[in-house]
């Protein structure tokens, strides 16, 4: 089945993982609707087909030791009125 890989940045101290981009990885089968080498045309109603994608993963190509922008914000908003 096809996959989304989501390139981004993970944030080490908050731990959230901000999304740059994402790209489809091809698993290249004939019987799966999301692949270039699927057999059938547009509106394939095959049950032989894959139909579902499996979960997209996240692939950190940058790690920052640093709050994500959201969270220094808030931390930010947090301060006022203290
Ligand atoms: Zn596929
Ligand atoms: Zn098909
Ligand atoms: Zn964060």
């Amino acid at each position: 089945m096809c996959q989304n890989v989501i390139d981004g940045r993970y944030h080490t101290t908050c731990g959230h993982f901000i999304a740059m981009s994402t790209r489809l990885q091809d698993c290249l089968r004939p019987n799966c609707l999301f692949s270039s080498r699927h057999c059938h045309a547009a509106g394939c109603k095959s049950s032989q087909c894959v139909r579902l994608m499996v979960a997209p993963q996240r692939n950190p190509i940058r790690i920052s030791e640093t709050r994500c922008a959201d969270c220094v914000m808030r931390g930010a908003e947090g301060m006022i009125g203290v």
